[in-house]
């Protein structure tokens, strides 16, 4: 499966801006917006995740809340698959499943539709999306809630790993990770 050479990793983290102490002292925010608004660098990265998965068997494409919705339903788009939201607890509107998971201090949720992978398959096939690994969490329940709602996290791709809080390595207990920029 296609993976980015060295420049192309360096041009696409050229346009993502570091914001210091954000959203509290000492977290250096990964603000994707600055990509998102230069048409000629979101358009290679969706050209880049067209390609990796274009001949990858998928049913479906999950992103989640927030971010995640951006890269996963324009590829989901290209890709002319459906787009299921995992979403933070309590904005769903249909039965739910959820799972919890820790946060630094404290628990946060995430949820998906009980129906969201309807289809004519027993198992479907899901690309988790989302723009980031912190600690991993996030990513790991989201793809926790894939496989208990029927399907099958085929894998997680992430535009950003933060290598250095090795979240990564705790997401690929249950699925495997693509990360397109490892950030040290
Ligand atoms: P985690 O569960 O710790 O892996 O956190 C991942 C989620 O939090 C992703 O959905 C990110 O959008 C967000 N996040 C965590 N840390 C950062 C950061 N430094 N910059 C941007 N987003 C972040």
């Amino acid at each position: 499966m296609e993976t980015l050479n060295i420049e192309d990793k360096a041009y696409l983290l050229k346009n993502i801006r570091d914001i210091k102490d954000f959203p509290k002292p000492g977290i250096i925010f990964k603000d994707i917006t600055t990509l998102l608004n230069n048409k000629e660098a979101y358009g290679f990265l969706m050209d880049h995740l067209e390609r990796r998965y274009k001949e990858i068997d998928i049913d479906f494409i999950a992103g989640i809340d927030s971010r995640g919705f951006i890269f996963g339903a324009a590829l989901a788009d290209r890709l002319h698959k459906g787009f299921v939201p995992i979403r933070k607890a309590g904005k769903l509107p249909y039965t739910t499943i959820s799972e919890k998971y820790a946060l630094e201090y404290g628990f946060d949720e995430v949820e998906i539709h009980l129906d969201a992978f309807a289809c004519e398959k027993e198992k479907p096939r899901v690309l988790l999306v989302d723009d980031l690994i912190a600690t991993g969490g996030t990513a790991e329940a989201a793809a926790t809630l894939i496989n208990k709602a029927g399907a099958e996290c085929v894998e997680a791709c992430m535009l950003i790993n933060l290598a250095f809080l090795e979240g990564k390595q705790k997401i690929e207990a249950i699925t495997p990770v693509y990360a397109v920029l490892d950030v040290e």
